[in-house]
């Protein structure tokens, strides 16, 4: 509806990607030839020769300088999940006193900031702080306007002095390398001369809510933790469900007006938007892209998120769980693998022929989520998250894949052969033509399953709201990549395809058959099933992180050239650690707040109501006292048994913080602190029930959920 408004005004066509130095613009402004040198590049992933560099840099400054920028920036994407910049500009002194505006080749290709204060889990030691910025040509260039000014930012790779990634994007582009060489591997033995590369696209839809600025600036742990740590229920939730799809308010519409507008600026195709499931909350959905591409814009969406919610009085809390008690955020990772010539692995063809190889592809994607199951989980996971997977508002910590029933049915011909024990009962022969038109459209939807099959492509639906997606999708192009692998072994090396592909397929669902369940993952009974199928159920975040460092994830990413086992042990700590400071932090305004806010408050009340108590006995009236003293006890009880809980919580912190050994800390974070801060918040969520509204120290759900948009 207000895309509607906006392009009328603002002429969609010319705002889309006028900030990007794309394609179209690098044909217009770069010589002929430095353009095809480029192209090369980017497409065929070559060197780029450091002559085109100087020329490509001089094109870039000039279009940059014509659309304002003073500065530019290698912008690139450290282990904290945020992008980092650090803006020089353009400016270079002349010997008569005054400047010109330069950038060199050099300064495009490669950056050197100071790296020491980026997590790198013991990979680099402060003294060797230098940390290498390389230009990622297959990302386009952009441009970043604010108040502040304009500035060029070059997407780029952030790795150390001996060459290890410091980054999510050396081993997501490194991931798509590993899975574009298997693909291609499996699509020539079909007979595909033509593709001369795979890509993996990705289609991220991001939730979020939007609350007023004034009342979330009024909420510490908001501004300190991305949400809320105390909060009784309102009276209303999302019970009536009205608002998922429900009208669009005025204030909301016109941030997601804006929204677009700067996200079409910067080349991103944000294209659906609607009210979610928990009030407040929104979602946007871009067109998918290729899965580099689509990680950056990702992050840009993010950081506009919250931008254009400044601008418009508002606070977007990216938080996987922001309030309790109603819906959290996630992030639908939608993924699937391309030729370069568009044609999409994942979508069943017209032709057996096209479907066999369809079904090579799927099967493979099963069995890499069987057998890896357990890094998928880990993709997956983060503080924020543990609020949500089993919840019953997201899918259950368990993996499965929901496929439909049609597409189930054929695995499970597939797999009888000449059994004829399943619902057709009859064999199908993969490579003759006897192989049936495939379901084109996944027609029953299910939306409980924490990897569908949606019809061309799958969506992994456990992503949390606020990270990266590079760490899923690392995952999942490597472990395809290796199933791939696999296939592509067993199949070149065949005297009879056709057989071999029957046999190869059949075992593929055989041995990965029992991660596939179409019914409903929210259920008990499923829990139960998935646990006698051997389905692992990892509950938390901390259980899920070793699993980077397990045997068969080492040898995966090592075989495939994704991660080294240093780089490994190196993400495994950051993990670690950034799940501990987070609990740390939240503990730590939970403690704040409790005793500078809701202990006085709760202490104040108290006191008024045994002022009115002593006030009224002063008149010496037979007057019923109880409403008064029955409050004024069950305050005080409360009163005490918070006091008390704030003291075990302080004393938790004190003994964590001492605890030897990352992981046995981050449990203990887990155990001891979160468990405490569970008891902390019951005592404040009764209080704040009995306290007099006027008196309350910050906002409330029902203020900041429905009052004040
Ligand atoms: P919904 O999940 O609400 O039904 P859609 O199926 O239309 O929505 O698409 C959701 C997301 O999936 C969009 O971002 C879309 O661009 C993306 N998507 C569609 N096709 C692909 C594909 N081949 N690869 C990756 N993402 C895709
Ligand atoms: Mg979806």
């Amino acid at each position: 509806m207000s895309n509607e408004v906006c392009c009328s005004k603002c002429d969609l066509a010319n705002v889309f990607g006028k900030n990007v130095f794309n394609d179209a613009v690098m044909r217009e402004r770069l010589p002929k030839a430095t353009y095809k040198a480029l192209r090369k590049t980017i497409d065929e992933g070559l060197p780029l020769d450091p002559t085109v560099a100087e020329v490509v840099a001089s094109a870039m400054k000039d279009w940059a300088l014509d659309k304002g920028a003073t500065h530019f920036t290698h912008w690139f994407q450290p282990m904290t999940g945020v992008t980092a910049e650090k803006h020089d500009s353009f400016i270079s002194p002349t010997a008569d006193g005054k400047v010109i505006m330069e950038f060199s080749g050099k300064e495009l290709i490669k950056g050197e900031p100071d790296a020491s204060s980026f997590p790198s889990g013991g990979l680099r030691a402060t003294f060797e702080a230098r940390g290498y910025t390389a230009w990622d040509c297959t990302s386009p260039a952009f441009l970043k306007e604010d108040k502040t000014g304009v500035t060029l930012c070059i997407p780029t790779i952030f790795c150390s002095y001996t060459g290890e990634a410091l980054d999510k994007k050396t081993p997501l582009l490194r991931s798509m390398e590993a899975l574009s060489k298997q693909a291609l591997r499996v699509l020539r033995l079909f007979g595909n001369t033509t593709a001369n590369k795979i890509i993996t696209t990705v289609g991220p839809e991001q939730e979020y809510f939007l609350v007023d600025r004034d009342s979330y600036k009024k909420r510490k742990d908001l501004i300190y933790t991305g949400r809320t740590l105390y909060g009784a229920p309102a009276p209303k939730g999302q019970e009536l469900e009205d608002h998922y799809f429900g009208q669009i308010k005025e204030r909301v519409s016109s941030f997601m007006k804006d929204l677009n507008e700067a996200l079409w600026k910067l080349g991103v195709s944000a294209k659906t938007q609607h009210n979610e499931v928990a009030p407040a909350q929104h979602e946007l959905a871009p067109i998918f892209n290729n899965t580099n591409i689509a990680t950056d814009h990702n992050q840009l969406t993010m950081e506009i998120l919250k931008k254009v919610a400044d601008r418009h009085g508002l606070a977007c809390l990216l938080h996987e769980k922001p309030f309790a008690g109603i819906n959290g955020s996630g992030k639908h990772n939608n993924w699937s693998m391309s030729t370069d010539d568009g044609q999409n692995l994942l979508d069943p063809g017209n032709t057996p022929h096209e479907n066999a190889q369809f079904l090579v592809f799927l099967c493979s994607v099963i069995k890499a989520v069987d057998k890896y199951q357990e890094l998928l989980r880990l993709s997956a996971g983060n503080a924020g998250n543990d609020h949500r997977l089993g919840a019953n508002e997201a899918p259950p910590a368990i993996i499965s894949i929901f496929l439909g029933d049609q597409l189930t049915d054929i695995l499970c011909q597939l797999e009888n052969g000449s059994a004829k024990s399943c619902m057709c009962g009859e064999e199908l022969n993969i490579g003759v033509s006897t192989l049936p038109d495939l379901p084109k459209d996944a027609t029953d939807r299910n939306r409980t399953s924490p990897f569908a099959f949606t019809g061309n492509k799958f969506e992994f639906r456990m992503v949390p709201s606020s990270i990266s997606v590079a760490g899923p999708n690392i995952v999942l192009n490597t472990i395809v990549a290796d199933v791939l692998s696999e296939v592509a072994d067993r199949l070149e090396n065949s005297t009879d395809f056709a057989v071999e592909l029957q046999t190869v397929l059949k075992e593929m669902i055989v041995n990965h058959k029992r991660i596939i369940f179409n019914g409903n993952n929210y259920s008990d009974e499923w829990v139960e099933e998935a646990k006698k199928r051997g389905l692992p159920n990892i509950r938390s975040t901390v259980d899920a992180i070793p699993e980077l460092i397990a045997e068969k994830s080492i040898e995966v990413f090592g075989k495939h050239s994704v991660l080294s086992e240093k780089e490994l042990h190196s993400r495994y700590e950051i993990l670690l650690e950034g799940y501990a400071k987070q609990i740390n932090i939240e503990a730590l305004t939970m403690i704040e707040m409790a005793k500078r806010q809701i202990l006085p408050t709760g202490i104040r009340f108290a006191s008024q109501i045994a002022d009115s108590i002593n006030s009224i006995k002063t008149t010496a009236l037979e007057v019923d006292m109880t409403a008064q003293s029955e409050i004024l006890q069950e305050v005080s009880n409360i009163l005490a048994s918070l006091k008390k809980n704030i003291s075990i919580l302080e004393q938790e912190i004190k003994e964590t913080v001492e605890t030897e050994g990352i992981y046995n800390q981050a449990c203990a974070y887990r155990d001891k602190v979160f468990t405490q801060m569970n008891l902390l918040r019951k005592d404040a969520d009764v209080l704040e029930t009995l306290v007099d509204d006027s008196m309350w120290p910050f906002p409330t759900y029902g203020d900041l959920l429905f009052y004040t948009l």
